[in-house]
Parts: structure tokens; sequence; C-alpha cells
């Protein structure tokens, strides 16, 4: 830590140069020399006429700017040497700058712009509402704490602007013609206030063109045409108390600063966008539309995708995901079409990739109990139906193997076949049925089927065994009408289809046959509409990406409005990654409202649909992607605003409109 003199001065300008242009532009030299020591405790006024270069200096003292050439000393140390938040840490904890035009942010309350440069020195909230409100009414602006700056006369304005650079102490207050936009009293006013800091042991430096104004300082600087020309000197220790010591920059800026609480600044900064948000209703509203539509029909277009998909696996579900049919066919040439012998059928189970075979012969047949007659489907198959159909016997039993070698005459009821013939009679087993003419003993009930897919409703149905079919309903037939084949696997289907091809090709010499490979055809369709979520979710995606643009498109908006704030924020001591994060987290606030939004949107959409009879299956993963990639949208595309904003001259940004 650098020990300073007493006697060295603050302040110290040797031989400062500011140019402007250069390049392709007039170059002017603004500052052509200038030499000057303050000491802490002075009250300087520098005067000269309008263009002379007094706001350039000015800019130079407060470290808003750098000299071209020349050296800037202060408290003993280069300022050449210092970095970005350096610079800031003492425009935050040194200086206190009071403009002309106020510059105070329209969108805050005066207490509100008085707490901004401690918000950057890392004050708590309740301290910081404290010592705002204790500054505007030591200023006489007591009961103006909450009035917004349209709201007060300029004097008053001026005045919020003085509490606003003594915030963090105002050890050196930098006062560019504080009085010239004022009435005479306001302005009498506002140099009385600065006079009476001076003897607190401020170091004041009050800019003026107004020889009358500067007089009332304690030393008076001349400066014409960037050259100062007069000085009128140092006088020794004017005010009663002991000036305040400026810390050395490498004291805490060094390490960073005052180490705040993240959370806190996020906290800040989003009220801060809340706020923003909540003056410009009308556009914020606009901007989130795109991410609510992004977010909201990726929630939709992948519940809808879902549940599309998930209709198709419940049907493999419920018809097996590794079933086949086999049946002849007429060839080309004419003729009689093929036949499938039994042989073929045993040749066909003998295979590796296969699993079951169930030959099915059904008709509708008449049958009969008591004076019941109905024309019903008779479903004549082997023991394996329920395993084939995933289905399950509710009541009673399945015939077995045996008994389908044996002829028994059994039946098993569908459920609504059991309503229709004993409908008075909860357990029918053991009572007789009538198919076509042939007695057949009830021996089980099926489970409820319900509506499922395809054309013929199960429930209405009755089952007896292959063999007993054939021999006693199904006289005339022979051969099946169709034979259910399984694969032995899920991943055998395709091979399975191959090697029953080839081996009735080589037992029948043509083709005379067709094979349905109906687990294939689903697995196509589950892979169809996998595609198809997929196209849903990437044109959803889309829509996001387009929001995300729309909401780097205000942010610039709000950037190139806020360029006056951005630099009242930079003169008050906030680092350039406070503004990025100031902007950054309004950008993220845009889109995580947009995100939450569009998350309701989507499920009331979504819950409507499934009202409305349409499958949607919500996917946790569908809405916190949705939700995730909102909030990374405002990061992406909130950043090349807030690097904009974060990046802006200070000096520029305050002279903007
Ligand atoms: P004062 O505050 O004494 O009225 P300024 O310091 O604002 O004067 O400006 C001094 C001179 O520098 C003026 O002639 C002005 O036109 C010129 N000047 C200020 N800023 C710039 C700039 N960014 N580029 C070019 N010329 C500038
Ligand atoms: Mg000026």
């Amino acid at each position: 830590m650098n020990v300073v003199a007493p006697a060295a001065p603050l302040i110290e300008l040797t031989d400062v140069r500011r140019r402007y242009g250069g390049g392709d532009q007039p170059e002017v030299e603004v500052l052509r020399g200038v030499s000057l020591s303050i000491h802490a405790g002075e009250f300087v006024a520098i005067v000269g006429a309008s263009g002379s270069g007094k706001s350039t200096l000015m800019n130079l003292l407060g470290c808003l700017d750098r000299p071209t050439s020349g050296r800037y000393r202060f408290n003993g140390e280069d300022v050449a040497g210092f970095d970005a938040d350096q610079l800031a840490w003492l425009r935050r904890e040194a200086f206190g700058f009071v403009f002309q035009g106020y510059h105070l942010i329209a969108a805050e309350s005066a207490r509100e712009n008085v707490e901004v440069p401690a918000i950057y020195a890392g004050l708590s909230r309740q301290d910081r509402a404290e010592r705002a409100t204790a500054l505007l009414a030591r200023l006489g602006l007591a009961d103006k704490l909450e009035n917004r700056p349209s709201q007060l006369s300029g004097g008053q304005q001026q005045r919020v602007s003085i509490a606003r650079a003594l915030m963090n102490g105002g050890r050196i207050i930098l006062a560019d013609e504080p009085t010239g936009a004022l009435d005479t009293k306001s302005g009498t006013e506002v140099m009385a206030l600065l006079n009476e800091l001076a003897d607190a042991g401020h170091t004041i430096v009050l800019i003026t063109h107004d020889r009358e104004v500067a007089a009332q300082a304690r030393r008076v600087i001349e400066i014409r045409d960037g050259q100062i020309v007069a000085d009128s000197g140092r006088r020794e220790a004017g005010g009663q108390a002991q000036p305040a010591a400026v810390p050395s920059v490498h004291a805490a800026a060094g390490e960073g600063g005052v180490r705040r609480a993240l959370w806190a600044e996020l906290a800040e900064a989003a009220r801060s966008a809340w706020r923003g948000m909540r003056m410009n209703r009308a556009r914020t509203g606009l901007t989130l539309l795109g991410i609510v539509i992004g977010v909201a029909s990726v929630i939709v277009m992948m519940g809808v995708g879902e549940g599309a998909k998930q209709r198709v696996v419940d049907q493999m579900g419920a018809m097996g995901t590794t079933i086949m049919y086999l049946g002849g066919a007429h060839v080309g040439s004419g003729g009689p079409p093929g036949e499938i012998t039994d042989g073929d059928l045993e040749a066909i189970a003998a295979l590796p990739e296969i699993g079951y075979v169930m030959p099915v012969i059904g008709d509708p047949t008449p049958v009969r109990q008591g004076n019941v007659e109905r024309q019903v489907y008779v479903f004549a198959a082997s023991e394996d139906m329920p395993a084939v159909h995933h289905w399950k016997v509710a009541q009673g039993r399945y015939y077995t193997e045996a008994e389908d070698r044996d002829l028994a005459a059994l039946v098993v009821l569908g459920h609504k076949a059991h309503q229709q013939f004993f409908p008075d009679t909860p357990n029918p087993l053991g009572r007789i049925l009538l198919i076509g003419n042939a007695p057949f003993e009830v021996v089980g009930v099926m489970a409820e089927r319900g509506a499922d897919s395809g054309a013929q409703n199960y429930d209405d149905m009755v089952f007896i065994p292959y063999q007993a079919g054939r021999a006693r309903v199904y006289r005339v037939q022979t051969q099946p009408d169709y034979t259910v084949i399984s694969a032995a696997s899920v991943e055998q289907v395709q091979a399975a289809e191959k090697a029953m091809h080839a081996l009735l090709l080589a037992r029948h010499g043509r083709e005379d046959f067709r094979i349905g490979n109906a687990a294939a055809k689903l697995q196509a369709e589950a892979q169809t509409r996998n595609t198809m979520t997929m196209m849903l979710g990437l044109i959803a995606a889309v829509s996001l990406v387009v929001g995300g643009i729309g909401v780097m498109n205000v942010m610039l908006m709000t950037v190139r409005e806020r360029t006056r704030e951005i630099g009242i924020r930079i003169a008050t001591g906030a680092r350039q990654r406070d503004i990025l994060r100031q902007f950054l987290t309004e950008a993220v606030l845009v889109t995580l409202v947009g995100g939450l939004a569009g998350l309701a949107i989507g499920l009331a959409v979504g819950a409507v649909l499934i009202a409305s009879g349409v499958p949607v299956i919500f996917s946790l993963t569908a809405m916190g992607g949705a939700f995730a990639c909102s909030v990374a949208t405002g990061l992406v595309f909130g950043y090349m605003p807030a690097r904009r904003a974060a990046g802006l001259d200070p000096v520029v940004a305050l002279a903007s409109e």
C-alpha cells in the first residue's frame, strides 16, 4: 500500500491532452496541455466559456474518459495503470457526479435514484433505503422520496442528484454546471449546499461558465481553448472539517471490490428488469408471445406425438409385437387359391425363428341357447388364443391342448356373448350352447376386451377348439381361414417372415400364399410416429428460436432507449459486468416469464385435447426441455444486446438523448 505524504495532491494532472477525431475525421485537440493539482478538501471552480473544454476535463477527472496523452495521478497513483474495474471502483467510492442535466433515471423514484451507487457498492437493500432517505431528508426532500424525476422541479432534481453523489461518501464531488439549468433561487440553494459540503470536508470541483458562480468557490481556475490561463491558487484549509481520506484503490478494488452476494445482485437486476417489463407492457407482451407460443407448441406437439406413438404401442401390446398372418392366395395365372396344409404348419412350427402357430377358422354361425338364437362369429383356434391376443380368461378356464387334440366339444364365451346367451346366469360354466347343431359345454368366459381396434368385436364371439371346430362345425373346410404365427422374439420378426416365406416357396413351388406381417407394420408405424414427433418438436423448437430473435430485437431496442441510463449507472460506479448482468437478467426474465406462461398454456391446450379425445401424453422431459430452452434462449439472444450495453462509452452514453 502506498504511503502518501500529506502534502501530496489528491488529483494531479500533468500536461494532459485530449484529442478527438483522427483517422478520416478532422482531429481536434480539446485539452491542450493541462497541468493542475487539487488537494483534498479544496473547493475549486473551473470557469471558462462554452466550448473551452470544461466538460472534457471533468470527464477525465472523473475517470469516465482517458487522456490522449499526459499523466493523471490520483492519490499519487497513475490512473493510466488502472483497469476497468479499478476505474469503476474510483467512480463508485471516490467520486460523485452532479450534472447540468441532472441525469436521473426517469423510471425510478427519487429514493431509488439516490440508491443506485450503493447498489454497486454492495450495500444491503435496507441500509440503502435508510441512507438514501436520510440524505434526501437532509437536502429537504423528505416528502418527495417516491416521486419520479418528472414529478420534481429542476432544483429538486438537482438536489436528488447531489444526494446521489453523496450516497457512497462523495469524497470528491464533480459538478458540471450544476446551476446551469436552474432559476436563480434554486441555483443559490444548490451553491449553498455545495459550500456546506465543502465545509464538511468534501473536495469539490465545480465547473461553470458563470464567473459569479465561480466566485463562490475558494479557488478559481480559468480555462480557455483547452488551456489553463489563470489559477487563483490554493487557499489553506477553508473548511473546519478534516478532509475525508480517500482509500487506496488497491485496498479494495484490487481484490475485486466489495464482495456482494450474487443472489442479492440478481434480485436487484430482476427487480429493475421487472419494472422495465411492467412499464412497457404491450411490448413485453408481444415479445413474450413468441416464447409462449414456442414453449406451448413444443409441449403440445411433443405430447400429441407421444400420445400417437403410445396408441401404436398399445396396439402392439394388444395384438402382439411378433404376430404374422398366413393364408392361401390366388396366383396370377388363375385357378384355385393355394392351400396351407397341416404339413405346412408343422414344418413352419419347426423353424427356430417361429414361436407358436395357431390356425384359425372363424365364420358367423347360428348359435342357440334355450330360445335365444343368434348369428355369432365362432372362432375355432388352438389353446394358444389367449396368449396370442394377450387376453385373459375372467371366469372358468380355457381349453387345453389335449382337449383340442381329443376333439372336445368345449366353448369359451366372449364377455358380451355371455350376456346375450345367459343374461340371468352369472355363472354359465357347465351350461350347453348349440353351435351349428352340435352341443358345446361352456368352460370359461373371457375378460372384457372393450372397443378394440379392428372391425370385429371380440367380445361378441365364442371360442372353440380348432379340431372340434373342424369336426363338428366347419366340416366342409379343408384348411384354416388363416393362421396366426408368432416370431420367437420381437427382434426376429423379419427373419421369421423370411424363413417362413422360403420354406413355403420350397414346399409349394410357387407363391400361392400370403404373409401379412402385422408386427413389422406396427413397428414401421411406431417408427413413423417417432419421426413425426421429432419433426413436430423441431418445428416447435424453430418457433422458440424465432421467439428468441424477438427477445434480442427488443433487448437491442431497450439498450438503445436506455443508453443514457447505462451512462448514469457507469458514472455512478457500475462495472461492465454489472451492466452485462443486468441486461442479461432482463432478457432471461422475459423468457422465463414466457416459458412459464407457455408451460401453462401448453398444459391447458393439452388438457382440452385430452378432453376431446385426442391422446396426449405430457412428457416431463419435453416440458423441462422446452422451459430450459426458453431460458437458454434468453441467455443466448440476450447476450449480444447486453454486451453492447456493457461496452458503451459512458461519455457518449451520457450525452445521448
Ligand atoms: P465545455 O464543457 O467547456 O462547453 P466541452 O468540453 O464539452 O466544452 O467541449 C469542448 C470542445 O470539444 C467543443 O468544441 C466540442 O465541440 C469538442 N468536443 C467535445 N466532445 C467531442 C467529441 N466526442 N468529438 C469531437 N469534438 C468534441
Ligand atoms: Mg460543458
